[in-house]
């Protein structure tokens, strides 16, 4: 039996490119940026599109669905805001984006390349909160 974390996870640290993604997950969206000139999605945020090199920009709301394109199972170093094992996971979005997070509610020798799931948040240690994933359909 694992105990679960003793503190919570850290505040993420805000830049010029990434505050919009960290407020949007404090309100519980999942968003990215959209190229405000070829309209290309990009994650993690930056400040020039990698397809025109435009830096023009906007932030649109995702689905928080896709599929697991990869992951590995994390048992060191540990940390004491976090239950172990991590399951680092990267997620193809229904939108097109890769993204990098957690995959909880679920057990490690369970996960599976392709597997469906959906967004959920686990809170931070300044009352906001990171985007992480569970299987579809696990519930709330
Ligand atoms: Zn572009």
């Amino acid at each position: 039996m694992t105990a679960g974390p003793s503190v919570q996870r850290p505040a993420p640290i805000l830049t010029e490119d990434n505050h919009t993604f960290w407020e949007a997950a404090r309100e519980g969206r999942l968003v990215a940026q959209r190229c405000g000139d070829c309209g290309q999605l990009r994650h993690p945020p930056r400040p020039m599109c990698p397809a025109c090199h435009s830096l023009q920009r906007e932030v649109v709301d995702l689905s928080g669905t896709g599929v697991v394109y990869s992951y590995s199972i994390l048992h060191h170093p540990q940390h004491p805001a976090f239950s172990y094992p991590v399951i680092a996971v990267l997620v193809d979005l229904d939108e097109g984006v890769r993204m990098l997070s957690n995959l909880v509610d679920i057990n490690a020798g369970d996960v599976h390349i392709g597997m469906a799931v959906e967004l959920a948040f686990a809170a931070t240690g300044d009352d906001g909160a990171v985007p992480v994933f569970k299987p579809r359909g696990s519930g709330p």
